[in-house]
């Protein structure tokens, strides 16, 4: 994969794996209920530590920091802030995209943890670091159990979280 405008190469090291590990993690016995909950109610669920008072998203099976096996699963915020990013010109497969794609590592409040996904409604010239997003998704028809159920992140908007609530 080509990107461009990249500030560090080593970001984007360090990057790349994440993106990785996040989207194969998926699959595991934690990944088929955060899919199930993705995917018919459109909540983003994490697990639980009583020990260590933290939430894990993706949910994890097991603490790791006290190894305590993980079965409280909590609804999280679908808010974030964007961790670092990078804008990507060209596509897999090389050839030049219309419209950039930014992604994003964003993570997610109150939580230890986050994914990576693309921003959308935002232009590539906005986008900052620590930016707070909210997760739009894909209508309940479009959605089918994996990480793009999510359709993008987009600049959270104060008025919305207030009718949600
Ligand atoms: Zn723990």
């Amino acid at each position: 994969m080509s990107l461009e405008k990249i500030g560090d190469p080593r970001d984007l090291t360090h990057w790349m794996g994440h993106m990785e590990t996040d989207y194969s993690y998926t699959y595991g016995i934690a990944g088929e209920k955060f899919f199930k909950e993705l995917k018919e109610n459109a909540k983003i669920m994490g697990t639980r530590c009583k020990n260590c008072n933290l939430i894990y998203v993706p949910p994890r099976l097991f603490c790791e920091r006290c190894f305590e096996k993980l079965d409280t699963w909590e609804t999280v915020s679908k808010r974030g802030s964007v961790h670092t990013y990078t804008i990507a010109n060209i596509d897999i497969d090389g050839s030049k995209l219309k419209k950039p794609i930014i992604w994003a590592m964003i993570k997610i409040d109150n939580v230890h943890g986050g994914f990576v996904h693309k921003l959308g409604e935002v232009d590539s010239k906005d986008v900052e670091i620590g930016m707070h997003v909210e997760a739009v998704f894909k209508s309940r028809k479009e959605r089918e159990g994996s990480m793009l159920d999510i359709k993008y992140f987009r600049p959270a908007k104060q008025k919305l979280e207030k009718a949600l609530r």
